[in-house]
């Protein structure tokens, strides 16, 4: 079993300046699995754009072109509790064997053996055995190898031994013919308008784009609703809510000492004054919410408090937005500002 999807193919990976160099790569190893310079192809870019679907097609059309090569797909996470199961039962070299005999290794997310020794060290002697032997390794990761972490280094200087290709976002004619091929084979049709608008708004994502077009047919269908521009707006823009970067710590100071009409230096200050108090528990609150910062790292940053003091503004502002009704209408107020 390769794991291969066969909808993922070349021919449905539409090209772009932002993925030509990745394609083509992939397209001469195809052709030639093993025998081309890039081994390993590593194939980088951010969630979304289209990094698995490339290394299916690679796997996809070499197993078109040589039925007789095993290929085999499997992402690193995969890959890593299979080797966690076979070092429990005793296998490790049966596992070993198993990966040596292929021709072509397509492990997707090579990100998650950050920190994971054990995997990579096999891994590394998996890797050595295929590329001594002519086999073809292809990878995917969301970062350049210089920018891994975690990694050890003889296994990112063989990450380097290849070809790293990056994924970078489409640009606005890409995504508008990604949009249009997805439609057509899902024999839907959608005026170009919308497309367009919906290509215009949802950038750095394919996955995020095709979702936002397939929750445009749902909700048309499901309502008896024509799909209208301001239906796409709707959609659009839950779309980006959701997918809103994380507001930082600043953004978050900025915006409650605006609402309070006082500057970032009164918010943080020493007084005891009760509404200036409240505006930076408010503010420690929001960080705890709308950020992944830790006590101590939100206390130091919003007028160097500790992670006591932070514990403390969060429970008083629960409190008080169960009992004050003045108080709740500034917590959605500003839930509302930092979520725009
Ligand atoms: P990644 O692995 O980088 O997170 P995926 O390969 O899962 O991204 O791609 C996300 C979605 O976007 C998939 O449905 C994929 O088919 C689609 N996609 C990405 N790039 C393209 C492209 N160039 N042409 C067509 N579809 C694409
Ligand atoms: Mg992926």
């Amino acid at each position: 079993e390769s794991q291969l999807n066969p909808n993922y193919s070349f021919e449905n990976f539409l090209e772009g300046d932002s993925n030509r160099l990745a394609r083509s790569a992939g397209l001469a190893v195809a052709a030639k699995p093993g025998g081309t310079s890039f081994n390993p192809l590593l194939i980088f870019g951010g969630v979304g754009l289209g990094k698995t679907h490339l290394a299916h097609a690679i796997g996809v059309d070499i197993k078109d072109k040589y039925p007789e090569k095993t290929v085999l797909y499997i992402s690193a996470e995969k890959f890593t509790q299979q080797y966690i199961e076979a070092v429990k039962k005793n296998n490790r070299n049966d596992f070993i064997h198993f990966y040596q005999i292929i021709d072509v290794l397509i492990i997707d997310d090579v990100q998650f053996l950050s920190g994971k020794t054990g995997t990579q060290d096999v891994f590394f002697h998996i890797f050595n055995h295929l590329h001594q032997n002519g086999k073809q390794v292809i990878l995917t990761s969301d970062k350049a190898p210089v920018d891994m972490q975690d990694i050890e280094q003889r296994l990112l200087s063989r990450f380097k031994w290849g070809l790293s290709a990056e994924l970078q976002n489409p640009d606005f004619e890409t995504r508008v013919s990604i949009l249009k091929n997805k439609l057509y084979r899902d024999g839907v049709e959608m005026p170009d308008e919308i497309i367009e608008y919906v290509a215009k708004n949802i950038k750095t994502n394919v996955r995020e784009l095709e979702g936002a077009i397939i929750s445009l047919i749902a909700q048309s269908s499901f309502n008896k609703k024509e799909i209208t521009i301001d239906l796409a707006r709707i959609i659009v823009e839950k779309f980006v809510k959701n997918t809103k970067r994380e507001v930082s710590i600043d953004y978050i100071q900025k915006v409650v000492s605006d609402y309070f009409q006082m500057d970032i230096d009164t918010l943080q200050s020493k007084t005891r004054k009760r509404h200036i108090v409240q505006a930076r528990q408010l503010a420690m609150f929001f960080a705890k919410k709308f950020t992944k910062a830790s006590l101590a790292s939100i206390g130091s940053q919003i007028g160097k408090r500790d992670h006591a003091t932070v514990l403390h503004a969060c429970k008083t502002v629960d409190n008080l937005s169960s009992t004050d009704k003045q108080f709740r209408k500034y917590v959605e107020d500003i839930t509302k500002k930092l979520s725009v």
